[in-house]
């Protein structure tokens, strides 16, 4: 939460109306934040396989869930949670340039 509201405020401008893009703008927006988040979460997961440190002290929690669902690929380290998720989402925003209203 706290990385979202410094994005917003590093990302908003108050002094002037925010005008939302068309929707096909924002569509394509959307498709370019997905592919940032998804490029981004494999190759870190991948690398975090390949380094055998990473793993055995940061990765490894997230494989300790033995039954598959959904909210489980959440279940990991705070370190990890913030490197993969929190980071990734935050590059998508801005590569995509979303507008965060
Ligand atoms: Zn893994």
């Amino acid at each position: 939460a706290i990385v979202a509201m410094i994005l917003f405020m590093i990302t908003s401008d108050s002094s002037t109306v925010l005008v939302q893009p068309s929707m096909v703008v924002q569509s394509f927006q959307f498709l370019v934040a997905m592919l940032v988040m998804d490029t981004w979460q494999y190759f870190v997961h991948r690398y975090m396989h390949q380094n055998k440190f990473l793993y055995q002290h940061i990765h490894s929690q997230h494989h300790r869930l033995i039954v598959p669902y959904a909210i489980g690929a959440l279940y990991n380290h705070p370190l990890e949670g913030l490197l993969l998720d929190t980071l990734g989402g935050a590059m998508s925003f801005l590569v995509s340039a979303l507008v965060p209203k």
